[in-house]
């Protein structure tokens, strides 16, 4: 941007400013190439049913170690894929890469897992998502009720007709679409129903201090009784003590999710997992 302004804007440049910059684009060239070098991998966190204590699936996340750079959290790079367009290779890859892992698991006899796959709103606005999906769920002979879809509130409410239309796309199919952190968004509680949504995931911001603080206890309850009302399932995320999980199963949260049960796991401690938590 200071390019085009002409050599003299260039002393706007803070020198953290530069620093962002440098980092930027350092970690971007990197990305380019990550998925070509087989530097992204992907772990899998346990979603479990308070129902029955029993495994319900795996949420997908994604992991980047660089060799040069370390290790970069998805905080930092998901941004930057989104923001570069690489989001979209990099979420083909990922889609590839979990359903063959589903794949593999119902080969083995679990077929009950179902896994939860994270959209960028970029990936999510992709006309031909719903093809690409539809080609490795038939590659793979897996049901779509199998895979779920999460995406957040604002992904959702940048252009809600657009999604209303693409949500029921999916569901048409039998996938299952999840609001990803749920209660930090704006969404607009009327599209809630109109939408052919499954879940709401309640962010972990509300769960962080549920014991301690009566307003996010509050804002929990609101949000499980209006999923009730609307029919949807409701997970907790970040669940990370006992006292938790109680609580949420008192208010009447259907799923839960986080290091209480499990910190996502590579796939051989997720096929472990599995073996010990099913059936
Ligand atoms: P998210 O989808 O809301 O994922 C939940 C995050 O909470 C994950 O962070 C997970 O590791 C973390 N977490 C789970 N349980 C606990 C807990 O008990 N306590 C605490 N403190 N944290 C917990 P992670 O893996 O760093 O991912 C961060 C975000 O990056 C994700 O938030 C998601 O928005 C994005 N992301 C990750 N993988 C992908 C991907 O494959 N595609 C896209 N588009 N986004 C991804
Ligand atoms: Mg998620
Ligand atoms: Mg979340
Ligand atoms: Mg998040």
């Amino acid at each position: 941007q200071a390019k085009e302004h002409g050599r003299n804007t260039y002393c706007f440049f803070t020198p953290q400013m530069q620093k962002y910059h440098t980092r930027h684009l350092l970690l971007e060239n990197a990305l380019r190439r990550a998925v070509e070098r087989e530097e992204l991998q992907l772990v899998y966190q346990p979603q479990m049913s308070l129902h029955n204590q029993q495994l319900i699936g795996f949420e997908v996340l994604l992991r980047w170690h660089n060799p040069e750079l370390g290790t970069i959290s998805p905080a930092e790079f998901i941004p930057l894929a989104e923001s570069s367009g690489l989001i979209v290779p990099i979420g083909d890859w990922v889609l590839s890469k979990a359903l063959t892992q589903l794949a593999e698991w119902r080969a083995e006899g679990y077929n009950q897992i179902t896994i939860a796959i994270n959209l960028s709103p970029l990936q999510f606005r992709q006309t031909d998502l719903l093809a690409k999906l539809e080609q490795l769920l038939a590659q793979h002979q897996l049901p779509a009720t199998t895979v779920e879809l999460e995406i957040t509130e604002s992904a959702m409410m940048d252009d809600p007709a657009a999604a209303a239309h693409l949500i029921t796309q999916f569901s048409d199919k039998g996938c299952k679409i999840a609001i990803d952190d749920f209660g930090t968004g704006y969404s607009s509680l009327g599209y809630l129903k109109r939408f052919s949504l499954s879940k709401l995931k309640i962010d972990q911001s509300f769960i962080r201090d549920l014991l301690t603080d009566a307003d996010d206890k509050a804002i929990v309850s609101a949000i499980i009784s209006m999923a009730k009302s609307l029919e949807l399932t409701t997970i907790a995320e970040g669940v990370e003590t006992l006292e938790q999980q109680q609580m949420l199963h008192q208010l009447g949260c259907d799923d839960i999710q986080g290091y209480f049960y499990s910190k996502p796991l590579n796939r051989k401690d997720a096929t472990a997992f599995i073996r010990s938590h099913i059936f």
